[in-house]
């Protein structure tokens, strides 16, 4: 077994603490490698606190883990010691079910397995990236490029693919009036992919503040939505929107921005249901739609895309016992725009 250093969360009321425990020895196909940077997402928070469910705890999170590779198992092939490896939500699934033969393994109808608060097929708890290192099959294993500055590609493994792969599906790009609601750390990655797939972008924020970092990070428009006058403005404009809020909010009121055929894509998730109004979606013809992650090989595909145009996060980087403070940060709305952790600070 491999002893581990970590931070984990004991109870869904305590603070992250240090703690050890092992993981399993590196298998055939596993690649271990230790972590050197880890993003902190909003869905971390969310778990260690049961907004969601019950978790499994002692409970360590992190799922945009990037690192280096020390060692493989005998009958790995992608990857060799040394190299920059990624994991992100997903470190296994059933691999048979229709879902998982198209590559959709987000979805596996079977048993597919996330990087922490979820259990291996053995049944052991998965244990995630605030971590010193990890062992995982090479199938949920990605490359990294070496291109690009690693902390800043760390958060690509969630926030990165849970927006590029909605406006791949919905195949957002010119023409296309894009509204990316939220600016955290898949809003602003949102912007990111939206502008570099040719499409005109609009920030929708509570946050006023944050006007000037829209339109530096691409965004064509911004639109204060506690500002009547503003919302009004845009009555009946988008075709998308990409919506990543993290607490519960009217989406009645954002229907009311599409056009005719319009869609709404939820890629947030809020611990509380929301009402929908059927008026709201029946009057245009409109969609109300989800999307989670993406799956292994677009993963890879969006990294390669990343680093063939430069895109990376905009990010701060933190010492792992800051962890708290910056989730305090986070539930204010007010990360620019995603926390990092250096890993060396464990
Ligand atoms: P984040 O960095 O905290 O960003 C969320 C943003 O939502 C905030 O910056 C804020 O933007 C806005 N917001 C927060 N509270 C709000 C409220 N009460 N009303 C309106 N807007 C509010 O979070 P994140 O890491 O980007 O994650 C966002 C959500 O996506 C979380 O629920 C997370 O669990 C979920 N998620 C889903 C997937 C998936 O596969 N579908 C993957 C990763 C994360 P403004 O200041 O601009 O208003
Ligand atoms: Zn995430
Ligand atoms: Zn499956």
């Amino acid at each position: 077994m491999i002893a581990t250093k970590a931070y984990a969360a004991q109870t869904p009321t305590s603070d992250l603490t240090p703690w050890n425990f092992h993981r399993r020895e590196v298998g055939d196909h596993d690649v271990q490698f230790d972590i050197l940077y880890c993003g902190v997402c909003h869905s971390d928070l969310h778990q260690i606190r049961n907004d969601w469910r019950e978790g499994i705890f002692p409970m360590v999170p992190g799922h945009e883990i990037v690192g280096k590779v020390v060692k493989v198992g005998t009958a790995v092939k992608k990857f060799k010691a040394g190299e920059l490896a990624g994991v992100g939500c997903m470190v296994d699934s059933c691999r048979t079910c229709d879902n998982c033969k198209k590559g959709l393994e987000q979805y596996c109808t079977n048993a597919g397995v996330y990087t922490y608060n979820s259990r291996a097929k053995d049944g052991t708890p998965t244990y995630g990236g605030y971590s010193s290192t990890i062992v995982v099959h090479e199938d949920f294993v990605l490359h990294i490029s070496e291109k690009l500055p690693l902390p800043a590609v760390a958060t690509l493994l969630c926030a990165g693919i849970t927006t590029y792969s909605p406006l791949r599906h919905w195949k957002v790009g010119k023409g296309h009036k894009l509204a990316v609601l939220g600016l955290g750390g898949l809003g602003h990655m949102g912007v990111k992919f939206g502008v570099a797939f040719g499409a005109e972008v609009t920030v929708l924020s509570t946050s006023k503040s944050k006007e000037a970092d829209a339109k530096k990070l691409g965004a064509h428009k911004f639109v204060v939505t506690t500002d009547n006058a503003q919302v009004r403005g845009v009555n009946g404009y988008f075709d998308f929107i990409l919506d990543t809020v993290s607490a519960k909010h009217d989406i009645n009121m954002y229907l009311g921005m599409l056009k005719t055929d319009g869609t709404h894509i939820c890629v947030g998730l809020p611990s509380e249901a929301t009402p929908i109004a059927p008026f709201s979606i029946v009057d245009g013809r409109k969609s109300l739609a989800g999307s989670s992650i993406g799956g292994i090989a677009e993963t890879q595909e969006m990294l390669d895309y990343c680093a063939a145009h430069n895109i990376v996060s905009d990010i701060e980087i933190i010492d792992m016992k800051n962890i708290t403070a910056a989730y305090a940060r986070m539930i204010k709305g007010d990360v620019r725009y995603r926390f990092v952790i250096d890993m060396k600070s464990l």
